[in-house]
């Protein structure tokens, strides 16, 4: 990477009249040369760089080495993680037999696509311990608003209308209260205990409080500090007790896969993220798949169309056919790229290897817990899942802060985890390694991390001003959200 020798703008290597290309002659002569009518050119030519072609190649060359993706290091993520996502599944889904379909040639002439959604709805079901899936809404939010549809048409169908109010922990992900707003419903919101999970007597007291307005409750499980929530059992008999449905959210599913499932644990309804647990990138605004399953009982509800088997032909059912259904929630079949990818991640994986990914990320995560929690602070110990938060440096008299520690990672090559999030600790840094990841790799990484608490102490300067030797220094975020550049200003500048 070498920006001062190229450049950081194409413009800035610009010299007048330098070529990179050469055009063919005109074969039809001088005299066949057509001027285009005088209105239609501009007046002064477009400000395009001049460049010559090695410039123009090392330029872009050097540009894209500037970017940072699982594919060139360590990626810490927590929460919102890029966990597996291998280049083979990107070459399935862009295979022109997929890209060429259209979501309204019949059935018979997709076979093999149907196939496909068939299997992903099958499968999802079997990992869940549920009954049926749908695999059109396009993320997890929109997963959580489908659900929640679900679980109100559920209330309505039995004339039940009063239940509009929706329990919901303090730890959940933002998205939890926003899609229950969405859906008409009213969020109520129940304690954590000072070990993160959620406050049982708390809820008990709130349900006595609202018993019979209560339409359901939303629990995320590893919750969203990364803890496995123990009183599920008791939780989910409450709530239907008075009458409402749980709902799951399963977006960081990849922790229970192969261990337990929420099925099983007393749950109704649920959706997956499958950008961030099966394979999709999950980042930069999409695309994404947050497919919806039901316990028995309620499949009658999920949106249409599903994908079905009829001996051995795989048919589509529609709202037509089923007066209890929601109808359709996105258009057509939801992002069927998405879809393909999380099938070939199964495939790939399959049913004795797939057993293997809750518990190396369990693993994992906690490994580097335990190696870092003597320098990190921890503020809730006990065995983690998939990822776990630390509240800054333990030495707090230093004055680094989360934001600095985040940006000398870079210096050393690895992406920050994520930071500031969740908002129940002021200098939240929330890991989460994955199962993909070797001894070595995060042997490094924990390395690196109590060089940095060492450098802190010792020199926190290094740290603060961090980063030192990244393309772009610190920048100012507030700044860059608030009067982001975007464009460059051709005509000033040339
Ligand atoms: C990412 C995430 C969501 C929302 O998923 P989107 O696809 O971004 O809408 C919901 N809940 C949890 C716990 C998540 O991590």
């Amino acid at each position: 990477m070498n920006n001062k020798l190229y450049g950081n703008l194409i413009f800035e290597l610009s010299h007048a009249g330098r070529r990179g290309y050469s055009l063919p002659k005109n074969r039809f002569g001088e005299h066949q040369t057509v001027e285009l009518p005088a209105e239609l050119r501009r007046e002064t030519d477009a400000a395009l760089p001049e460049c010559d072609e090695m410039t123009v190649v090392r330029h872009y060359t050097n540009h894209s080495q500037n970017n940072f993706g699982v594919n060139n290091g360590f990626y810490p993520l927590g929460s919102c993680t890029m966990k597996y996502n291998p280049v083979i599944n990107e070459e399935i889904a862009a295979m022109t037999e997929f890209t060429t379909l259209h979501p309204m040639q019949p059935a018979e002439t997709c076979q093999g696509a149907l196939e496909v959604y068939y299997h992903v709805q099958q499968t999802l079901a079997q990992l869940t311990g549920l009954s049926e899936f749908t695999l059109n809404p396009c993320a997890g939010a929109h997963g959580e608003l489908t659900g929640l549809m679900i679980i109100r048409s559920y209330h309505d169908s039995r004339g039940d209308s009063k239940r509009t109010k929706v329990i919901i922990p303090d730890s959940a992900h933002g998205t939890n209260p926003a899609s229950a707003a969405v859906c008409g419903l009213d969020v109520i919101e129940v304690k954590s205990l000072s070990n993160g999970t959620v406050n049982v007597e708390d809820l008990k007291a709130l349900i006595e409080q609202h018993a019979n307005e209560i339409a359901g409750m939303m629990m995320t499980n590893p919750n969203t500090l990364g803890l496995f929530e123990r009183n599920i059992p008791e939780i989910a008999q409450l709530i239907h007790q008075c009458g409402g449905l749980m709902y799951y959210d399963g977006a960081n599913l990849n922790p229970m896969l192969g261990v337990c499932r929420p099925g099983d644990m007393g749950f109704d309804v649920m959706h997956i993220n499958l950008h961030k647990t099966f394979s999709t990138p999950h980042g930069g605004g999409g695309p994404g798949s947050g497919p919806v399953g039901v316990r028995k009982g309620l499949e009658a509800f999920l949106p249409t169309p599903r994908v079905v088997l009829d001996e051995d032909e795989y048919m589509l059912r529609v709202e037509t056919d089923n007066k209890s259904s929601l109808g359709s929630v996105g258009c057509f079949f939801g992002n069927f790229g998405v879809i393909l990818r999380a099938y070939a991640y199964l495939l790939s994986l399959g049913k004795e290897n797939i057993k293997w990914v809750g518990p190396l990320a369990t693993l994992n995560a906690n490994y580097i817990k335990e190696s870092l929690k003597d320098v990190y602070e921890l503020p809730i110990g006990g065995v983690c899942k998939h990822e776990f938060v630390f509240d800054g440096l333990k030495d707090k008299s230093t004055g680094v802060t989360t934001m600095d520690v985040a940006k000398r990672l870079l210096d050393y090559g690895y992406h920050a985890p994520t930071i500031y999030f969740p908002l129940l600790f002021h200098e939240a840094m929330m890991i989460e390694p994955t199962e993909n990841e070797s001894k070595e790799t995060i042997d490094g990484f924990i390395d690196v991390l109590r060089k940095i608490a060492k450098e802190a102490a010792e020199q926190p300067d290094v740290v603060k001003s961090a980063p030192n030797n990244t393309p772009i220094r610190r920048v100012d975020d507030v700044l860059a959200a608030k009067q982001p550049v975007l464009t460059w200003r051709a005509m000033q500048e040339i």
